[in-house]
């Protein structure tokens, strides 16, 4: 299938609407850089991808803490930040944690899949990269986009 053109704050809008109840009474601030042009991408795999990281990110403020998701521009990558508020990701786990399976939640309630099938969304498919910064209480992931994208 051919990348669509797509407005990435429909397709983030989108999915924080479908994640609403999950979300519940964690604050929502959008950051968002209106004049971002239209991207090349497939639109459903995107979402997949914001979901996993608002996700991971609700999971990690238990129901009280900020969600930050934020656009901006950096010469040819649009980038989408998804940022909490909630515990940080230990450094001794940092290097793992976009390996299949990998998951420090209990059983059942983690797959270890997400950031792994993020990683192959955003990298392998969409040739972008996937950026991690986390202390306790700031915890950011980047998605970047390149603009200009030759079809595989
Ligand atoms: P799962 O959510 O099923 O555990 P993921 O691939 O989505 O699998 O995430 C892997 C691990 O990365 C999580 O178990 C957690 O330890 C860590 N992680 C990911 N996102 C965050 C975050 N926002 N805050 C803290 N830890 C995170
Ligand atoms: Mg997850």
């Amino acid at each position: 299938a051919p990348f669509q053109v797509v407005d990435v704050h429909e397709l983030l809008d989108s999915t924080l609407v479908m994640l609403g109840r999950k979300i519940g009474d964690v604050r929502v601030v959008k950051e968002y850089d209106r004049s971002l042009p239209p991207l090349p991408a497939f639109a459903a795999e995107l979402n997949q991808v914001w979901t996993n990281l608002v996700d991971n990110a609700i999971g990690a403020m238990g129901g009280d803490g900020t969600l930050t998701v934020r656009t901006f521009r950096e010469g040819d990558l649009v980038v989408v930040e998804v940022g909490d508020t909630g515990t940080g990701i230990p450094a001794e786990v940092q290097g793992r944690i976009f390996e299949p399976f990998f998951t420090t939640k209990a059983v059942g309630e983690g797959t270890g899949l997400g950031l792994d099938i993020s990683w192959r969304i955003v990298v392998n498919k969409h040739h972008g990269d996937i950026r991690v910064s986390s202390v306790p209480g700031d915890t950011r992931f980047q998605v970047r986009l390149p603009l200009s994208v030759s079809v595989p």
